[in-house]
């Protein structure tokens, strides 16, 4: 499929494709909406076996952004950007700051944070070239790094669907099967430890899976065990597509619920996990946590008032849930609904705003 052909399909309204040669630098900037506000997402630095690989993730991860922001009640659209690149050996400093010329060649359009590879301290390097760069580290200003927020934020959605499946809130005694143990991986783990709750992790990066056995005391497995160990709940936190035809039979958990994002392989995935009884809480409405706290970034940092903000992910989880039970449907469908019905009400007050809508046109619908 061409280039063209796929921007289309998604609905996307800018890609950026950004080269420099003398630091190495490979990237692709993708706006996919900007009906709520600029288009906000995390720069993924990965090594992408080929260049349309990862073309396709920044598409389908900076449409999720527009879900997950427009879900969450931000005034945000969804962007996102990768770096095609081993983030253990190809990152320098002038990678990072022909980087952060290119986000603010975009004059705001896109605001870039963390995501898989890339760190607080690497955004303090974008921040030098932008001002268009959030999840700084906290002595330079910004709110650091987004993961905690993140897991915590997973957490409350956690207690939720619990709720809703169980009756009780009360994670002790559960069982969590984590898959990566990464930044929120690790964080989630300690909180849910804290909780009472049994885990079980794996990750393909063996210090990972070391640090997480070391400082709580958490069984591992192999990483094709991951998906099969019996327990209550399933939370993926490494990448996405890890819910797909192949993997669903093999799942003995009632729920799933983990912070990477585009879990589903395909959109169909959401039903095949519902006719095997499995509760699935949509990602983009669970793991938003981070990028409501970079949001809260733009507008002075508070911590206070972004735990507020992350801690309502629970409420509105289970907003969702009951939603979904009361009309018959999936919760992933309760949730697209949620967030194109709020895109679709703003859109056109900013429209307005911006003169593309003239009072009559307004009244008129
Ligand atoms: P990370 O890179 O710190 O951690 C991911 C971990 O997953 C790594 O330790 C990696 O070794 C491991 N991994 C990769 N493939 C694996 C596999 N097949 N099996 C087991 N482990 C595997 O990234 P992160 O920031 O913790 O993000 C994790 C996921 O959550 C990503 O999908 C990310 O997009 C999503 N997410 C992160 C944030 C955030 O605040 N960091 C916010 C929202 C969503």
């Amino acid at each position: 499929m061409g280039v063209f052909s796929m921007v289309e399909e998604t609905g996307h309204e800018q890609v950026l494709f950004g080269n420099d040669p003398r630091s190495g630098l490979r990237t692709i900037i993708a706006i996919h909406s900007t009906a709520l506000g600029p288009a906000l997402g995390g720069t993924r630095f990965y090594p992408y076996e080929h260049e349309e690989a990862a073309l396709q993730d920044v598409l389908r991860l900076s449409r999720g952004m527009t879900l997950k922001a427009a879900a969450a009640g931000l005034d945000l659209g969804g962007g996102k950007a990768v770096i095609i690149g081993d983030p253990h050996r190809d990152k320098n400093e002038r990678l990072w700051r022909a980087y952060g010329r290119m986000v603010d060649s975009l004059n705001g359009r896109y605001i870039t944070a963390e995501d898989v590879g890339t760190t607080a301290l690497d955004l303090a390097m974008v921040r030098r070239e932008t001002r268009w760069a959030s999840g700084v580290p906290v002595e330079e200003g910004g709110s650091g790094d987004p993961s905690p927020a993140t897991a915590i934020g997973l957490l409350a959605a956690l207690k939720a669907t619990a709720g809703f499946l169980w009756g009780s809130e009360d994670l002790k005694g559960r069982r969590v099967a984590i898959q990566g143990v990464g930044k929120v991986g690790y964080y989630f783990t300690r909180l849910l430890v804290n909780e009472g709750v049994e885990v079980v992790v794996t990750d393909t990066h063996e210090p990972a899976v070391a640090r997480a056995v070391a400082d709580f005391g958490v069984k591992a497995v192999g990483i094709d065990e991951i998906i099969a160990v019996d327990c209550d709940v399933f939370a993926p936190c490494a990448l996405g597509a890890i819910l797909n035809e192949q993997s669903i039979p093999k799942l003995s958990c009632e729920a799933v619920a983990g912070s990477a994002n585009n879990q589903l392989e395909k959109e169909e995935d959401a039903q095949l996990l519902a006719e095997r009884g499995i509760l699935y809480a949509p990602d983009f409405l669970v793991n938003a946590g981070g990028l409501i706290n970079v949001f809260e970034e733009l507008n002075g940092y508070s911590e206070q008032r972004a735990m507020l903000h992350v801690h309502a992910i629970g409420p509105r989880t289970l907003d969702v849930l009951v939603a979904a039970k009361e009309r018959g449907v999936i919760p992933q469908d309760a949730a697209l609904q949620l967030a194109n019905e709020r895109i679709e009400s703003i859109s056109d007050l900013r429209r307005m705003s911006r003169g593309g809508l003239t009072w009559t046109e307004v009244e008129g619908t």
